[in-house]
């Protein structure tokens, strides 16, 4: 594909590495392994490129030191996992770039750094400045301190978020499967695989199977979603197998991968926050008239608003649902949820004498709105007309 950017072109980049290839549960570190890794990053930056590693492992790491038996963890215990794997990951990520003279910084972030604007700009500056420095940060949730509700649970969005946050314009997830295919592989030996996918559409998601769940964390759901935020913030994401000793010149020398396409309309700072967010406060189900409003550039008007799902404050983020039920946009709402709600379907000229206050005219104010999706995928007859 002509479009494709090589990685030894691309001016920053994140690679997210799954557990598996850098753990082993039995024996411990894959050290032959991060050395390979680190050879290719150091090659990397020698080229120019700046690097961030997103580096999963602490938890798997944590058992095998702590000698915890297989099987799922309860919460204390990977946290307790995390804790002592995570100086375990981070020493040996040191080492390993320092055979090159690189210097690695760790960040240990937690679901708020990222989606509390604030907290999120903060973080920004600190990855910003290390990069300045020429270190190499090396990134992985904070699993001692994360719980159920209050974590990203999986690293691959983690990585697209941090791929946003530093305007990266490559994510690289490198796990046991080198792609996309239209069905799971192991399921179906029909399955296709898919080298480039220029957007991320309704069928694209379809394929990675159901909501994300306990099951498929870190698996293909998780994968597309980490797309989703990393292409329409214009970062282009190769999903590729990290299974063989030095996977990026793997890739360079032309592994197979699935590479997906940036958004030739990426959204910019603000927006890129906003369209990014991983849990928003509530939905908003619109209808079809509003959904074209939408997709033309206007703002959510009360009018078009048919349910209001979640308890939410004015300035949340929401996601805008169209009636069968997918997502097409994110925004921050101009009223809480219980407004929302007295307002919905009514016309704007009306808000004043329901609420007994002049509220703003639009439910999400374009400005504050990204559309996220997926555009609805054409009937035959569109496709064929
Ligand atoms: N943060 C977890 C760890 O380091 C991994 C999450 C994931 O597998 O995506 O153990």
């Amino acid at each position: 594909m002509t479009d494709r950017m090589s990685l030894a072109a691309c001016r920053r980049v994140v690679i997210k590495i799954g557990s598996a290839l850098l753990v082993d549960r039995a024996s411990g570190l894959r050290k032959t392994w991060l050395d390979a890794m680190c050879d290719d990053i150091a090659e990397l930056a020698a080229k120019g490129v700046e690097v961030l590693v997103v580096s999963s492992g602490a938890i798997a790491m944590g058992r095998t030191v702590l000698d915890i038996g297989s099987g799922a963890l309860k919460l204390e215990e990977s946290q307790a996992a995390a804790a002592v794997g995570q100086i375990a990951l981070a020493r040996a990520w040191s080492e390993g770039l320092s055979r090159h003279d690189l210097v690695a910084g760790q960040i240990l972030l937690t679901l708020g750094d990222t989606e509390e604007r604030r907290r999120y700009l903060n973080a920004r500056a600190t990855l910003s400045q290390l990069m300045k420095l020429k270190a190499v940060p090396v990134i992985n949730e904070n699993d001692t301190v994360a719980t159920t509700e209050i974590r990203y649970g999986d690293n691959d969005r983690l990585a697209a978020r941090v791929a946003t946050m530093v305007g990266a314009d490559m994510l690289v997830l490198l796990s046991d499967i080198d792609g996309l295919y239209t069905a799971p592989p192991h399921l179906d030996p029909k399955a296709e695989f898919l080298p480039f996918i220029p957007a991320i559409t309704a069928d694209i998601e379809a394929m990675a199977g159901g909501a994300a769940s306990e099951l498929s964390r870190g698996g293909m759901r998780t994968k597309i979603d980490a797309g989703k935020i990393a292409t329409a913030a214009g970062c282009a994401m190769i999903i590729a197998s990290g299974k063989v000793d030095h996977p990026l010149r793997a890739i360079m020398d032309g592994a197979r991968h699935s590479w997906f396409a940036p958004s030739p309309e990426p959204v910019k700072g603000w927006k890129t926050w906003i369209a990014g967010k991983l849990v928003p406060a509530g939905r908003l189900v619109i209808d079809d008239g509003a959904e074209r409003a939408l997709l033309t550039g206007k703002s959510l008007l009360p009018a078009g608003v048919r349910t209001i799902e979640g308890d939410f404050s004015r300035g949340d983020t929401v996601a805008v649902m169209a009636l069968d039920g997918r997502e097409i946009a994110r925004g921050l709402s101009g009223y809480d949820a219980q407004e929302a709600r007295l307002i919905s379907g009514k016309k704007s000229a009306d808000i004043e004498g329901v609420l007994g206050y002049a509220g703003r005219a639009a439910m999400v104010h374009r400005d504050d709105l990204v559309m996220t999706a997926a555009r609805k995928a054409k009937s035959k007859e569109e496709a064929n007309a």
